[in-house]
Formats: C-alpha cells, structure tokens, sequence
C-alpha cells in the first residue's frame, strides 16, 4: 500500500508529499493501517521466514 497516486483534497498536490496537515494526517492513518504488513516486509522478518522454511525442510528431508 503507498500513498504515491493519492492527491490531497485541501492543498491539490501529493498526499506522499505531506504539504499541508490533511496531507500529514493521512500519511499517518496510511502507515497505521499497513502496520501489521510493515512488520512481514522488514529485512529481519524474511530472514526469520527463510530458517523457519529451511529448519522445516530439513526435519522433512532428513533421513529416518
Ligand atoms: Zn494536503
């Protein structure tokens, strides 16, 4: 989710530019809402997703 395309209706320039208060409010209310997903994009989140899947592949894959 980005804010890039969104125009302001109070000051007409780009949400993503933050120019006037309505522009900051919703910047603000747009990076609340993405909050949970911010957390699965971070470098440090992949990094834990990728040993879980390699630990579970190799409890699969290992010999009996
Ligand atoms: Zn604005």
């Amino acid at each position: 989710m980005t804010a890039d395309w969104l125009v302001c209706a109070n000051c007409a320039g780009r949400v993503s530019e933050g120019r006037c208060a309505v522009c900051r409010a919703e910047l603000a209310r747009l990076r609340e809402e993405r909050g949970p997903w911010a957390h699965l994009s971070s470098p440090a989140a992949l990094v834990a997703l990728l040993l879980t899947l390699a630990a579970v592949a190799f409890l699969v894959t290992r010999p009996a």
